[in-house]
């Protein structure tokens, strides 16, 4: 999708700092982290949020959010988190797994 942000950095159109790639996702640093690790991974193929996201591709997400974690150091202790809708802050419709770590987590999230 042209207009789309994400799109436009799996493209190369728009710098990121991508730390991870395979076949079905791309991961690169949240330009405004929210903790010492702070990755967004993201299906390659256009996919407005988690309430679209294909069987096909729900696994090979999780496996990247996995390979993720391990590679930047904090598998023993991750959080996962995904917005879908306005009301629940999703500012980017093109569907991302920010995966965050590095410190410790506060539960509920605000
Ligand atoms: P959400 O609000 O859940 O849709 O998350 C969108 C995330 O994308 C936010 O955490 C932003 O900081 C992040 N973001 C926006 N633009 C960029 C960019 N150009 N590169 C990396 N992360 C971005």
């Amino acid at each position: 999708m042209d207009d789309c942000l994400f799109c436009r950095i799996i493209a190369g159109e728009i710098p990121a700092a991508k730390v991870y790639e395979d076949e079905h996702a791309i991961a690169f640093r949240d330009i405004d982290p929210k903790a010492p690790v702070h990755v967004l991974v993201v299906p390659r193929s256009h996919v407005d949020s988690i309430a679209d996201l294909p069987d096909t591709l729900a696994g090979p997400m999780l496996r990247a959010i996995q390979a993720v974690a391990a590679r930047e150091g904090v598998a023993e202790g991750f959080r996962v988190v995904t917005n879908h809708g306005p009301e629940a802050g999703q500012s980017v419709f093109h569907l991302h797994f920010h995966l965050l770590g590095g410190r410790r987590m506060a539960w509920p999230p605000g």
